[in-house]
């Protein structure tokens, strides 16, 4: 097992990998910005190093500036979290030809999924179901490009291969407009991502977000970890994830699971991971896989009493899986509100001191934060702040659970998205569950693009 890890992340996520170490008994290295230098997980880390100014193009995200701290601190393996390096082949790479373990999958994994044509096609082979769509890249010749829009149906999306965050999409709803939609997404890939290929697919009009966490070893096995909903999103981003999925057939379930486990023995992939689906009509389809930790990860530990950091762990050190498939068991209903630092209702961004931070508590409440009274919030980078969870034996005791959470939770100084989360947790389409990624721009009255 390692004995120190290097945490290439800032915030939350920097904390929880910081604890999974701790229990473990391996010694941390926090890298941070000069913004972060005061955190206080660079504080209750082993050792830290400062990698740069607060922008983070040039501090989490450069590569030689991580790599020069595992060296200089003799880190053995280094966590990316999610977001900034998390998902870029390069850098995996540049980590172990360093002589450093990178804690995730292997570049080319990472590559292969990271380019959204090659990601379904490997899918598509591997059985997964993927959005009908164009075999692959869409060719130049407009009368191709008409003819394949006929034969999926109108409307359709047009996304780019290297699209991410959920830019580089734009949606067709007539031949008049297909061309022209092409030739702009095309244009603004090759600006966005430096690739202008695109690729199309059928529009869903109304499904759900639902996605499956995987963990797989580097001796050929991979098991499924339930589902989870992350439909209550605004602008593609989530903000409120649940797991399991409401109202969806356990049995359904394993069958999507089983796929996506045996898709990843098929790639040999290393690491934990989630292939994301729309959901709609019972039917599941394939959009991206995410090659990381994500942000919601919480609410499947929860469910399963599996620490996927500590498994992270074990499996870049080389060990075998502790557990089957038929070993995981999914218990109970736990729900992830992201706290961000901004306003509640129009999003925008409020950075600043917290004056006064009281966390709420009680059975099934847990917090992962890095912020406390006195912490600002710096205006660089994202705005969460922090996740609250809440874990109930069924999905009603877990909403009354984070109902009351939220009233216990008292942050001043700045904004927080704290009373749209307390809004819909009495909302009762939110009760009945099931609802889809536009429910709640559709509820706030915001026109999706
Ligand atoms: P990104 O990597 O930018 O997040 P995704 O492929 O994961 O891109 O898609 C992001 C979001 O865009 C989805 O969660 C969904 O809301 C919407 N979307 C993508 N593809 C489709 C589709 N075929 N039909 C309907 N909505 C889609």
């Amino acid at each position: 097992m390692f004995e120190k890890i290097l945490i290439a992340n800032r915030g939350e996520i920097a904390l929880r990998v910081q604890r999974a170490c701790r229990e473990l008994g391996i010694r941390t290295v926090a890298v941070h910005s000069e913004a972060d230098k005061d955190a206080k997980y660079v504080k209750l880390a082993d050792e830290s190093v400062c990698i740069g100014p607060a922008p983070s193009n040039l501090s989490y995200l450069s590569v030689p500036a991580v790599i020069s701290a595992a060296e200089v601190t003799d880190a053995q393996a280094i966590h990316p979290g999610y977001g900034f390096l998390s998902e870029n082949a390069d850098f995996a790479e540049r980590v172990e030809q360093s002589g450093f373990v990178f804690i995730g999958p292997r570049a080319e994994t990472i590559r292969l999924m990271g380019d959204k044509v090659s990601a379904k096609d490997a899918m598509r082979k591997a059985g997964v179901p993927c959005v009908p769509g164009s075999d692959g890249a869409l060719p130049d010749d407009p009368v191709e490009i008409i003819k394949t829009a006929k034969k999926i149906g109108y409307p359709v999306i047009i996304k780019a291969a290297g699209g991410g965050g959920g830019r580089g999409m734009r949606v067709v709803h007539t031949e008049a407009a297909l061309i022209n939609a092409v030739t702009m997404t095309k244009a603004e890939a090759q600006a966005a991502f430096g690739n202008p290929v695109v690729y199309m697919e059928k529009f869903l009009e109304n499904p759900r977000h639902i996605e499956i966490q995987i963990l797989a070893d580097q001796h050929g096995n991979a098991v499924f970890l339930g589902d989870r909903d992350c439909s209550m999103q605004r602008r593609h981003q989530k903000i409120i994830e649940e797991a399991p999925a409401p109202l969806l057939n356990p049995k359904l379930r394993d069958k999507i699971g089983e796929r996506c486990a045996e898709a990843c023995r098929k790639i040999k992939y290393r690491g934990a991971g989630t292939f994301e689906f729309l959901y709609e009509n019972g039917e599941f389809y394939f959009i991206e896989m995410n090659t990381r930790l994500q942000v919601e990860h919480t609410v499947t530990e929860m469910i399963t009493g599996i620490d996927l950091v500590q498994q992270q762990i074990f499996i870049a050190a080389g060990e075998k899986l502790q557990f089957r498939q038929r070993d995981v068991e999914l218990r109970g209903h736990a729900i992830e509100c992201r706290i961000n630092a901004e306003d509640p209702y129009n999003f925008i961004p409020s950075p600043g001191t917290i004056n006064r931070f009281h966390m709420p508590g009680g059975p099934g409440v847990r917090i992962d934060t890095h912020a406390y009274g006195g912490y600002v919030v710096p205006p660089h980078y994202d705005s969460m702040i922090g996740k609250l969870i809440t874990y109930g034996a069924t999905r009603e005791q877990a909403i009354a659970r984070m109902r009351i959470a939220l009233s216990e939770m008292y942050v001043e100084g700045i904004k927080t998205n704290i009373p749209l989360h307390a809004d819909l947790m009495a909302d009762a389409a939110f009760h009945l569950g099931g609802t889809s990624i536009h429910y709640l721009e559709q509820k706030l009255g915001i026109p999706s693009k």
